[in-house]
């Protein structure tokens, strides 16, 4: 009885919910894409009611689904695509524009601006981020300044500002709610992540109405219940509490039971985010990573370090759509074992430039040292071998900015299937490579913070006895070899930036 929980999983391209059990076993999933909206060139958009209507719909499905009754249902997590940026009005809930995207480049300008007005270390030094289009601040400064008459709206109070989790909790409580958790609020750029509250100067510099601001909350608390009518079975579901919120990084961080110091996962998915715990030390980077709440419990706060590659599942996809040199991605792993090496091949995967450390937009990407016997079999293990490149030179910075070296990483994301590269992987790095059970992690993230707050699991023991380990890939590459590689893609690296910045400009 009331022991399972349904996480809201709301992301980029779809929104997802999944019902676990108290062993964290996975019971029903139910997902719809979502559209995405490409207005002119590098701006990214979605409607905010299609993230609310399709995320209603999966969960109401993934409750259908399960035959479970309403008692049965003890919480309800959320983790979200993060700096996603909604505005709507307070009083009928309806959004004054769509969500912008934090992929979306329009701001950056503005973003310009802020660095030539000398803001880059007070924004480093109370938010913990970089300047940079990606968060939410300057997508709420463009509504404030395009959306005719909305600044005089919200300065009178009318207009509510949300990441995409608190639009969510705000819709699920029926309004009651205006609510963002920490590790949401920290991709703001407007959060003081040591203070816990948003920052009045950053708000004033940037012309934003603190009052459309949502309360920051800890990650793991009953902040609401779900309102009435809401729709197919959710009607029986009102009531239920809704109980943790975290951005998807910080939720998988979570969901990989990495609660301690030091410890790490890497996500791989369409690109690659690696987050080290710091647990209550915001250390602030020193080489372009920033740091962020991963999570707060029991009145702690627990901060984590990020770094993030643009592209690395997505140069697999490229090697499938746009080169034809497979058919699915699977296929590049079995390629990729038929060759002893890559034959002296090396892959650079900068086809939108390259994030940290390097954050250098004009780099392309590369292939170094085809010859006439180079085949697909040797491309696909470039490119494969890339991924784990970028994610040793993530996990490299890291240990330079906490001052000691993770001991172990944890691996999810849909590349993390990938034998051949998460052996390459472990061998980079030196350590080992845990693969989980249960690759869901963000979902289980925000359904174990749920959990807690309403009793289903009592502590973070009790959770690190859920997570199985499917596979763990332990090093077996000589000190010499290892150095060799490593250098050889950081000429590569170093080629492409070059290119870049004589072609490119
Ligand atoms: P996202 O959440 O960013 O959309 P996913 O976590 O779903 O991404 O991962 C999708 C990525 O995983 C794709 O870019 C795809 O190329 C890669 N991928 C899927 N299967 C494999 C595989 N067997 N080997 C290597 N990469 C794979």
């Amino acid at each position: 009885m009331n022991e399972y929980i349904l996480a809201v999983d709301q992301g980029t391209t779809s929104s997802r919910a999944i019902l676990f059990d108290r062993r964290g076993n996975i019971v029903t999933k139910a997902q719809y894409p979502l559209t995405q909206h490409y207005p002119q060139p590098g701006w990214v958009e979605h409607d905010p009611m299609e993230i609310l209507s399709t995320q209603l719909h999966a969960l109401d499905e993934a409750f259908e689904r399960s035959g479970l009754s309403p008692t049965d249902i003890s919480a309800i997590g959320v983790t979200d695509q993060r700096e996603t940026t909604i505005l709507w009005d307070k009083a009928t809930g309806k959004p004054v524009y769509n969500a912008i995207v934090w992929q979306c480049r329009r701001t950056a300008d503005l973003c310009q601006k802020l660095v030539s007005d000398g803001l880059t270390d007070k924004i480093r030094s109370t938010t913990g981020l970089v300047v940079d289009p990606y968060f939410s601040a300057t997508k709420i400064r463009w509504l404030l300044d395009q959306v005719p008459g909305l600044r005089a709206r919200a300065e009178r109070g009318e207009i509510l500002f949300g990441n995409v989790d608190c639009w969510l909790i705000w819709n699920l409580t029926g309004g009651k709610a205006h609510v963002t958790d920490y590790s949401n609020a920290s991709r703001t750029m407007l959060f003081d992540i040591d203070a816990l509250r948003w920052d009045e100067e950053l708000c004033r510099v940037l012309d934003i109405p603190m009052q459309m601001l949502p309360t920051p909350v800890p990650s793991s608390q009953v902040y609401g219940t779900l309102a009435d009518g809401l729709g197919g079975r959710l009607n029986d579901l009102a009531g239920t509490p809704i109980a943790g919120a975290a951005g998807d990084q910080a939720a998988a961080l979570f969901g990989q039971a990495c609660f301690t110091p030091g410890m790490a996962k890497n996500t791989y998915g369409t690109g690659c985010f690696t987050l080290l715990n710091l647990g209550e030390n915001s250390v602030r980077s020193r080489n372009g990573l920033v740091t962020s709440v991963a999570w707060s419990l029991d009145g702690k706060t627990t901060y984590a370090l990020e770094g993030s590659a643009f592209n690395a599942g997505s140069a697999i996809q490229w090697l499938r759509d746009e080169c034809g040199i497979v058919s699915t991605a699977h296929e590049t792993d079995l390629l990729a074992e038929t060759v002893d090496s890559t034959g002296g091949v090396y892959f650079v995967p900068a086809f939108t430039g390259l994030g940290a450390p390097w954050w250098d937009p004009a780099a392309r990407g590369s292939f170094f040292g085809l010859t006439r016997g180079t085949n697909r079999a040797h491309l696909s293990r470039a490119v494969l071998e890339s991924i784990a490149f970028e994610v040793q030179a993530l996990v490299k910075t890291m240990n330079q900015d906490a001052g000691s070296s993770i001991t172990q990483l944890r691996v999810d994301g849909g590349a993390c299937v990938s034998d051949f590269m998460m052996q390459f992987q472990a061998d980079l790095l030196d350590i080992p490579v845990n693969r989980p059970e249960n690759v869901e992690t963000t979902a289980l993230g925000a359904a174990w913070l749920a959990g807690l707050a309403t009793g289903v699991w009592s502590s973070l023991d009790e959770l690190e006895t859920i997570r199985q380990t499917q596979r763990t890939f332990l090093p077996d590459m000589q000190a010499p070899e290892r150095e060799r590689q490593i250098a050889n893609w950081a000429l590569a690296v170093d080629l492409s930036r070059r290119w870049g910045s004589r072609v490119m400009g």
